[in-house]
């Protein structure tokens, strides 16, 4: 039987850093739909000549074509990151995780104030350099946020498999607070 982790959370609070450690210290695949979307743009492929405009806005992508690139890189243990971001995809993966049998270990939402969240966001332009990481960019894809994906919190809650998890401290401290929080 498969198992599934989920972070949630608003852009810059820090999940895919915390998502990638979880992922190799329990032998999980990580899967993170903005990365593999970056990669498809960076290699120009036609998926990714879509998708760039898009995310350059800071917008969402369509849940199709979301849901077509999960269904692919699906594995048998896996955490998602940034992945469900609206309440269509959240139902599409209550219906894959049922289908393939996947237990859902638990949903990690990691809380970080929005001053706190802009902030990082615009040192990680300094030193990324990523296209959306601009300080308009940024403000459109916390409403977004707020607006698409906040909505889940709720979603997880009832169903009992909401973990809130404070973001601010050292990375460290934020790996073991999730660690606990989950019980693994
Ligand atoms: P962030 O650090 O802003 O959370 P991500 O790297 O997770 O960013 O995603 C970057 C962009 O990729 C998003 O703004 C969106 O355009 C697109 N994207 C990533 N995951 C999804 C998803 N699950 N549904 C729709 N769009 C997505």
């Amino acid at each position: 039987m498969g198992e599934a982790v989920i972070f949630l959370g608003p852009p810059g609070a820090g999940k895919g850093t915390q998502a990638s450690r979880l992922a190799v210290e329990l032998g999980f695949k990580k899967l993170s739909t903005g990365d593999i979307l970056r990669d498809h743009v960076a290699r120009g492929t036609p998926l990714g000549q879509q998708v760039k405009p898009i995310m350059d806005r800071g917008d969402l992508v369509p849940d199709e074509l979301i849901l077509a690139l999960i269904r692919e890189e699906l594995a048998e243990r896996v955490i998602f990151d940034g992945f469900p971001r609206t309440l269509a995809q959240a139902e599409a993966l209550d219906q894959l995780l049922g289908e393939t049998g996947t237990r859902l270990l638990g949903v990690v939402l990691v809380e970080v104030p929005e001053e706190e969240l802009i902030a990082r966001m615009l040192k990680r332009a300094e030193l990324e350099g990523r296209s959306d990481d601009n300080e308009e960019t940024i403000r459109h894809r916390l409403r977004v946020y707020r607006e698409k994906t906040e909505p889940l919190v709720q979603y997880y809650e009832k169903t009992g498999a909401l973990r809130r998890v404070d973001g601010l401290g050292t990375p460290d401290e934020v790996y073991a607070r999730i660690r606990a929080s989950l019980g693994i």
